[in-house]
């Protein structure tokens, strides 16, 4: 582990630099990486300023990433002062470290145990991805959103002004009898009252028409039943027990069939 530690106060865990207690742990006061280096007094949203701030901010990352540990303190302050000097915040570096500048997930991501030579060139690919042709770093994705603000803003303002204007603007009292408003909202009325009176009549005479096509279906139908009935009168007034001995033609065959 590359990063050092502060001298031991003799109190704590040495390993951990923490009080065990019980169901708990809390870090050392004293000797206690996190106090004893400054790193609570590290906003990672702010850009670090001179060259102290940026020596904080850079201990800060190795105490944050732990995988970048095995990297000298030196390296990792080299490839990142470059960065700092052009307004990048920690939290800016962080995501470098994490995505390319497409938005896209990086594909390797430095791990603990990696050999310190992997994680120096791994480092080195990740921020150089976020530098341009001449090796200078593009805006940081904080400088990024703060102009999509901006941008957002004079939008916002832009149609605001219109509007306002669109507001300020005196109302005449005259203007539905000069552009002929009027007139056209009462052709538009009549017109639509006259299609609406089309409708209903088309409607009725369909429905007229459907009715009529019904009641010459009954009466067809009334016919059809009438000449059945007297068809079928007719053969039972003339031969009541012929219609048994049908019933017993009909039976034969199925019983021929049974037997067979
Ligand atoms: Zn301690």
């Amino acid at each position: 582990m590359a990063m050092d530690m502060p001298t031991w106060c003799g109190a704590c865990d040495e390993r951990t630099r923490r009080f065990n207690l019980g169901d708990l742990e809390r870090r050392c006061p004293d000797c206690h990486p996190y106090w004893a280096f400054g790193h609570h007094s590290i906003d990672p949203s702010r850009a670090p300023a001179g060259r102290a701030e940026q020596e904080q901010a850079t201990r800060w990352l190795v105490y944050e990433l732990v995988s970048l540990r095995t990297l000298p303190m030196t390296e990792l302050r080299r490839r990142t002062s470059a960065f700092f000097d052009c307004g990048w915040t920690p939290q800016d570096i962080v995501h470098a470290l994490d995505f390319d500048p497409d938005g896209s997930a990086f594909r390797s991501v430095p791990s603990t145990s990696d050999p310190p030579e992997l994680t120096r060139r791994a480092v080195l690919n990740m921020l150089s991805s976020w530098c341009d042709e001449g090796g200078k770093p593009l805006a940081s994705p904080t400088q990024l959103a703060a102009a999509r603000r901006r941008k957002t803003r004079s939008r916002q303002q832009a149609t605001r002004s219109v509007l306002a204007e669109i507001d300020a603007r005196q109302v005449n009292p005259d203007g539905a009898v000069v552009s002929g408003a009027r007139e056209v909202a009462r052709k538009a009325a009549a017109r639509a009252k006259q299609l609406k009176l089309e409708g209903r009549q088309r409607e009725s005479s369909a429905l007229c028409a459907a009715l009529a096509e019904q009641q010459a279906q009954e009466s067809k139908v009334q016919q059809a039943l009438r000449r059945l009935d007297k068809a079928k009168f007719g053969v039972v007034a003339s031969s009541g027990p012929a219609e048994q001995t049908q019933a017993g033609h009909l039976g034969t065959p199925r019983s021929n069939q049974a037997a067979a």
